[in-house]
């Protein structure tokens, strides 16, 4: 279909597909990054490096769930710590329940480049019991389905 000579060479070269459908993604994309604490992991519906791109037919219920979510200050990144214990050093509740400590927190990254309803870039963290949840929405997603 392509007619560009096939040259994989770094990250350049790389085209970003969208995580749930595939389709190549232009500038116009949700892009999620998870960083679990040293005592979780991330959960089930996210892919294990822990990265979702997505498309804006894909992001629209994600977007929709994140704008009930509360962004806490941006996490001070420390060499000598996981990036999952900073983000859940600098949120004192749960993103997403508000009324939980997020212990074995889950930081998510947001970058968002599709619509108006969320910030451009956000950093939350979600206790234990709202990790799931999150996972259990994404595998839920019609169009996490994949064949
Ligand atoms: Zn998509
Ligand atoms: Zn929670």
């Amino acid at each position: 279909m392509s007619s560009h000579p096939s040259q994989p060479s770094g990250i350049d070269s790389r085209t970003v597909s969208c995580t749930f459908c595939d389709c190549l993604l232009t500038e116009r994309l949700l892009a999620l990054q998870c960083y679990p604490s040293e005592s979780t992991s991330v959960p089930a519906g996210v892919p294990n490096d822990g990265g979702l791109t997505l498309c804006p037919d894909c992001a629209s219920e994600v977007v929709a769930l994140l704008t009930s979510w509360h962004p806490h200050r941006e996490p001070s990144i420390r060499t000598d710590s996981s990036i999952g214990d900073a983000y859940q050093t600098a949120a004192s509740t749960c993103s997403f329940c508000t009324d939980r400590t997020p212990r074995a927190g889950l930081g998510i990254e947001l970058y968002r480049r599709v619509g108006d309803e969320l910030p451009a870039y956000a950093t939350y963290t979600l206790c234990e019991h709202c990790q799931s949840v999150f996972g259990e929405f994404l595998q839920s997603l019609p169009s996490n389905s994949r064949p």
